[in-house]
């Protein structure tokens, strides 16, 4: 839907959101994971569902609920390797894929079917490798839903964003800095600059997770 002033209202379109961490499995009862609570990732479903949006939320194991909404149909996974499969399968009917997940780097090459014993096997090596970056493969897609990726950086957070954005092809990097206190990793907070592929970065004051999601669709809605 366009409105008089030329912005697109996302308002009847397919929006997907990834959530939360990836948990990468060593053997049935240790993985590797990372700090993420999903609280971004679920404040931007909710706020696009609210505004209208059919969102699908892929999400991996989340610290808060998963949230409820007649617009939201949410999908659990647990690897980054699950979660890129979901991704892909459901991009080319998406109009708009966020990015929120902070999907774990490395994985094991190998998951142990039963659980390594301390007293037998001794400290094993656990060789790791990449998992698939999702954000990259859905930009290098020749056509591809409006992108907007996250960037959690400690330095140079303006000019490390504006890389990612064109490493991996995306519309709009929203970049926070995690070094400061509230503004990241498990807080209700966070203090985003939204980075476009033109026009000044747009630096948001430290606001609830809710209303940083409202801000980034504002920017989503006035550069589809
Ligand atoms: O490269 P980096 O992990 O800092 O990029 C962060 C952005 O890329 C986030 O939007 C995150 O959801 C996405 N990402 C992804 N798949 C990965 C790693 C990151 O989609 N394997």
């Amino acid at each position: 839907m366009t409105t008089e002033r030329g912005r697109t209202c996302i308002s009847g379109l397919r929006v997907l959101v990834t959530a939360g961490p990836t948990c990468e499995d060593i053997d049935p009862v240790r993985y590797i994971t990372n700090r993420s609570s999903g609280r971004m990732g679920v404040a931007m479903a909710l706020a696009a569902a609210d505004r209208g949006a059919q969102v699908d939320l892929i999400h991996g194991p989340l610290s808060v609920a998963v949230p409820r909404h007649e617009n939201i149909n949410a999908a659990a996974v647990r690897s980054a390797q699950d979660m890129h499969d979901v991704v892909m399968e459901r991009a080319p009917e998406v109009d708009v894929a966020i990015m929120c997940a902070a999907v774990a780097d490395f994985a094991p090459v190998q998951t142990a079917d039963r659980k390594i014993k301390k007293d037998v096997d001794g400290v094993p090596r656990i060789e790791l490798q990449r998992t698939p970056d999702i954000l990259a493969d859905l930009g290098a897609l020749k056509t591809h839903p409006f992108l907007v990726g996250f960037a959690a950086e400690t330095d140079d957070i303006e000019n490390n964003a504006l890389q990612k954005m064109a490493k991996k092809n995306c519309d709009m990097i929203c970049a926070n800095d995690v070094s400061e206190s509230g503004s990241g990793f498990g807080s209700e907070t966070n203090r985003l600059t939204i980075c476009l592929r033109e026009g000044a970065p747009i630096r948001l004051p430290m606001l609830q997770k809710s209303e940083a999601a409202e801000r980034i669709l504002d920017e989503i809605e006035a550069n589809l």
